[in-house]
């Protein structure tokens, strides 16, 4: 049994990949919520006044996750009528629910956007699709999983929508790269992220080199 490590190191973690100073700076201090400001007196905003701020999981475990993984950042970048603020380190971490599959490579992507919940689970559908994605069974290996974990505090409650993301609070692999972006990041119904953590101290998981 591999010893449990979380490698959570909040505020400390320079800007990650295609995030400017200014971003990181702004998630740091962000509660992932759309109360307050959390939009106001950036420049390079493309509708302050209507974007709202998304968390993605990202995760693979089929085909080179690792190059997988960095395709599907890219294509978080171009995203329609959005953009990407920062993506977290990368994490290795062993497969929920199915055992005898390859490990996991994970991340989370903050993301500036205009569309709504819905139009952007739409569009992370497209991403998956086009990175192979076939739905065969639940928990079926994947060569990349796209999850809506956040999206600033709003709940969504529809058959094929639930925001926050149902499980996201129990699963080492999304609470540790969220929190490396936003460590104040809350959870509507569900307090701090941070303050879950200790219930997934038992899940092994690694942040990788960059
Ligand atoms: P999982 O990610 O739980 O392994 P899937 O990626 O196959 O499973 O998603 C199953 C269904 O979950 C999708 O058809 C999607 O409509 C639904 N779903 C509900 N809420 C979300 C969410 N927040 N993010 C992504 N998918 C979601
Ligand atoms: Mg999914």
């Amino acid at each position: 049994m591999p010893s449990p490590r979380n490698d959570v190191q909040p505020a400390a973690q320079p800007p990650r990949h295609g995030a400017s100073t200014e971003d990181a700076e702004r998630l740091t201090d962000s509660p992932c919520s759309d109360s307050g400001s959390p939009h106001g007196g950036r420049q390079k905003s493309i509708v302050s006044d209507v974007s709202h701020l998304a968390f993605v999981a990202l995760g693979a475990n089929l085909a080179d996750p690792l190059a997988q993984l960095r395709a599907a950042a890219a294509a978080l970048a171009e995203l329609p009528e959005s953009r990407l603020l920062q993506l977290s380190s990368l994490y290795r971490t062993a497969p929920v629910g199915i055992r005898g599959q390859p490990d996991f490579i994970n991340a989370v992507a903050a993301i500036e956007t205009v569309l709504d919940p819905q139009q952007l689970l739409d569009a992370l559908f497209v991403v998956e699709r086009r990175f192979g994605r076939r739905r065969e069974f639940h928990h079926a290996p994947r060569t990349l999983d796209l999850d809506l974990l956040l999206y600033d505090q709003r709940v969504v409650d529809s058959p094929r929508l639930s925001v926050p993301h149902p499980r996201m609070h129990l699963r080492a692999f999304v609470l540790a790269p969220l929190l490396e972006i936003a460590p104040l990041c809350r959870i509507p119904g569900r307090g701090t992220a941070a303050a879950w953590l200790p219930a997934v101290r038992g899940q092994a998981i690694q942040r990788l080199a960059e």
